[in-house]
């Protein structure tokens, strides 16, 4: 079993940003990665300052390079099982073997939940999206279709109107919106589709619509999807995390404190896994916050060692 000061399960922009933090901070890191990012199918980020149009892949290099330099030990693996120990944590991984630490941070993300139809999730980071901060420029001024999926279609739909003037609300056999609502709607010009949406309509690498039940082609050039998300915290869970809903309904998210600690001693959180919202760059700096929360935990307890030894001498 190889000791660490901490483990940091996920090598997204959590992960690793807390990883340079705590490698500068002089701290031994590992950071346990099962290399599947959430933007991975996307071909470039967006609205991160000085690295936009850089493919997830190359961002993901460089800051494993950057981790490396400072010292951090990357492992190509996936965390299966935690267990707590008396000086900390003790990471199974998939690759065999075991990893220890005094801290642990999870910042292992988590997965959009597509809905089951034909060819959505082909298209999914390409012209199926789901963010305007990610993709609303790449996309602006283009027919623009919001599918459905429960009640923030609404907000997502009067949303991407600032992007484009051609929005087509499919409603996927969802609920029509209220009365109200459905004023909003028409006084922004967008427009409702009844009926549910069978597949992605795709020629020469490039949606051009979605086929409707009973087969009426509604002619698109983008699909915003508000799927629901779930967090990648079983660890957490296992150890005794308990999930908290998003007051917005898009899923359950692992509740943190303003250091990124979560109601377990010893155990923090960064990222998608604690903001179901974060982007590339706001998960990053949540990584480099939990970094120096976690290093500052650890420092507190070096220091008690220490009194504790001197005054024993
Ligand atoms: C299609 C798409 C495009 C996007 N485009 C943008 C964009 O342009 N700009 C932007 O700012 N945001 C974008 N986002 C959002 C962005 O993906 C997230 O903000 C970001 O990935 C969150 O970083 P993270 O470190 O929390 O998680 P992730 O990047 O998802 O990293 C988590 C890592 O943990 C690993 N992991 C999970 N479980 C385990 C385990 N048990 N053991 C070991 N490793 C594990 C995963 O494999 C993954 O590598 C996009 C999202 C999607 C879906």
């Amino acid at each position: 079993m190889t000791n660490f000061d901490v483990v940091i399960v996920g090598g997204g922009p959590a992960g690793l940003s807390a990883a340079v933090a705590l490698g500068r901070a002089k701290r031994s890191v590992v950071v346990i990665d099962a290399g599947e990012p959430r933007n991975a199918p996307a071909h470039a980020v967006h609205n991160f300052l000085t690295r936009d149009g850089t493919s997830p892949a190359e961002l993901a290099r460089l800051g494993r390079e950057e981790a490396a330099s400072y010292g951090a030990t990357l492992v190509d693996a996936v965390a299966e099982g935690v267990q707590r120990t008396d000086d900390g944590f003790a990471v199974t991984l998939s690759s065999g073997g075991v990893v220890a630490g005094r801290r642990l941070l999870v910042t292992t993300g988590l997965v959009d939940e597509l809905p089951d139809i034909e060819g959505l999730r082909e298209r999914w980071g390409i012209d199926a999206l789901h963010c305007p901060y990610c993709h609303g420029w790449e996309v602006r001024d283009r027919a623009i279709g919001v599918l459905a999926t429960g009640p923030r279609a609404m907000h997502q739909a009067l949303m991407f109107r600032q992007w484009s003037a051609d929005i087509t609300l499919l409603l996927n056999d969802q609920p029509l919106p209220a009365t109200e609502e459905l004023e909003l709607l028409a006084a922004r010009g967008i427009e409702i589709v009844q009926g549910r949406v069978e597949r992605l309509v795709v020629e020469h690498n490039a949606l051009v619509g979605v086929e409707l039940r009973g087969g009426g082609v509604r002619p698109l050039e983008a699909l915003v999807v508000g799927a629901p998300v779930s967090v990648r915290a079983g660890l957490l869970v296992d150890l005794g995390v308990e999930l908290t809903d998003h007051p917005m309904g898009m899923g359950q998210y692992v509740a943190t404190d303003q250091a990124g600690a979560t109601s377990l001693p010893g155990v923090w959180a960064a990222g998608n896994v604690t903001d179901l919202s974060a982007q590339v760059i706001t998960s990053a700096a949540a990584g480099l916050w939990a970094g120096a929360q976690i290093n500052a935990s650890l420092t507190a307890d070096d220091e008690q060692r220490a009194l504790e030894e001197y005054r024993r001498a």
